[in-house]
Formats: structure tokens, sequence, C-alpha cells
């Protein structure tokens, strides 16, 4: 106390009552305040933990003969990064993640994450939908004459809540359809009833592929020239030349039940960036065979 005023808190303490409610009142308010503060970093913290993906999805396994192959002579093993140009979905159920190939075992390995809980499933049609493929169906709906499973009052499901699975599928654009070679697979799944999500994390390996790579853009002279004439081919409309693009391999992913295409990539052609790399066998962790 100076100069016969009295600050706040020897008033408060001072003069007990209405003025020393307020006091309580702002309080309880700040520590509240630090409370939501504290729990909503919490729960971004928590969402961000929970949502990293299983290292499994980055690391190239191939086959146990590609191993094979790779162990007798380690220096001989040809292996490349490949850089797809449409590597997701719209809204990102399905994202591609390290693709790879290796030309001496003629095995081209995409890494994919599924985002199940992003998938839905419509009881009345027993279809499964990605978002993307919700919101195109809207753009149909006339006001007297709706056909989306939205605004015709459908129930949509959240996929993993029903027993559906995918297939997935590569093959190039001569029609030619590759065998998987090897398949690795982790699920993330947690459902805190408010809080939801399933993950599925994948390493796709596809054998005899064959890829003429003299003919990718990396390696060829007019390179500049003929960038611009690889177009990624539209989620819709599947197989499509494009200039000297070459054979085309695609990534298709379908209702297992159903068939009906859920996405559709190109994964390989003669205008997608490709990188050597060293391969690494992987942990033994990482393989089921
Ligand atoms: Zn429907």
């Amino acid at each position: 106390m100076e100069n016969g005023i009295l600050d706040n808190e020897e008033y408060e303490a001072k003069t007990p009552g209405k003025r020393g409610a307020w006091h309580y009142v702002k309080k309880a308010f700040k520590y509240l305040f630090y409370a939501l503060m504290t729990a909503a970093w919490a729960a971004v913290i928590f969402v961000i933990v929970i949502r990293g993906d299983d290292a499994i999805v980055k690391t190239p396994v191939l086959s146990a003969r590609a191993r094979a192959l790779y162990e007798e002579s380690p220096g001989d093993f040809e292996f490349y990064r490949v850089y797809p140009t449409v590597f997701m979905s719209e809204e990102g159920a399905f994202q591609l993640k390290n693709c790879v190939y290796s030309a001496t075992a003629g095995e081209y390995e995409a890494g994919l994450r599924v985002a199940w809980t992003q998938l839905r499933y419509c009881e009345q049609c027993g279809r499964l939908y990605t978002p993307d493929q919700l919101e195109q169906q809207k753009k149909y709906d006339e006001e007297d004459d709706p056909h989306s499973c939205a605004a015709l009052g459908h129930t949509l499901l959240r996929a993993p809540e029903t027993d559906r699975t995918i297939r997935y599928e590569v093959f190039d654009s001569g029609g030619k359809v590759y065998e998987t070679a090897n398949t690795e697979s982790r699920v993330k799944n947690i459902n805190l009833g408010f809080f939801a999500i399933k993950y599925e994390y994948l390493r796709l390996d596809f054998g005899g592929l064959y890829l003429d790579l003299a003919q990718n853009i990396i390696n060829r002279e007019s390179s500049a020239a003929s960038y611009d004439t690889g177009e990624a081919v539209s989620a819709g409309d599947g197989v499509s030349e494009a200039g000297d693009a070459g054979t085309r391999v695609f990534l298709a992913i379908y209702d297992a039940v159903t068939d009906d295409r859920l996405f559709v990539t190109c994964i390989y052609d003669n205008n997608t960036y490709i990188e050597e790399l060293g391969y690494e066998l992987p942990d033994r962790d990482y393989i089921t065979q």
C-alpha cells in the first residue's frame, strides 16, 4: 500500500463481498482458460502421434526372390525410387508412399496408405465410396431428381464398421495384368467412440515388370521437349495413351465384392521421374513370408 491507495489484492483482502467474488470468478476463468489451452494442445499432439505412419509403408521389402538376387550380388542390383505424378486420391483416402522399382528383379513395389475411416459404405446400394466419389455424385443431383446417396437419404456407414474389403491390381496400357509378388500389411485401428481412425499400411509388390528405362525421361536426350506431353490420367477414364509416354502402368483399387473401381493412377510411364537408389535389406520384422 502506497499513498493511501489500496492495490487490487489488498482492497479485495480487506473488502470481502461483491468485489472479492468477482476476483474469484476472474481467477476461475483464468484457470479454465489454461486448462482448455492445455487440453487443446494435448489433443493436437495426440492426433499427430496417432496419425503417424507405420514405418512399413516406406520400407522397400520386395519378394524373397528379389532379396536373394540382391544378396547374390548387391553391386549389380539395379534399384530406383519412382515418383508417380498423381500419388493420392483427392481427399487422401488412398495415398502412395515411396514407390520403388527393381530392374534386376523386374518388380515394382508401391507403399500405400489406406485411410479406412474416410471410406463410406452405403447400406441401400451395398457399395463402397471414397469421399471424392460421394462429392462427384452430388454434381448430378437436380432439385426434383436427386441421384446421390446423400440426397436419397441412404445410410452411409464408415467402412471399418462393415466387413467390406478392397483389392489391388497392376495392369498396363497393353492390357497385361501383373501378378502380386509380395504383400505386407499393418493396420492401425483405434476407436475411442468420439474418435476413430483406421489406417492400413501396405507394401504391394508386383512381378514380371521389365520397363524400358532407356526411354525414361531422365535418360532421354530431348527430355525438355517431351516433358509436357505426359498428362496424368484422370481418375475416371483409366487407360489412355499420351504422347511418347510409352507403355503406361496403372495401379487400381477396387471394392472386392462389387469390383467398383475406387481409385486408379498411373504408377509408371516414360515421363515418370525415377532416381537410382541403393537397396537395403529390410528388418526381419517387415517380412512375413
Ligand atoms: Zn446409396
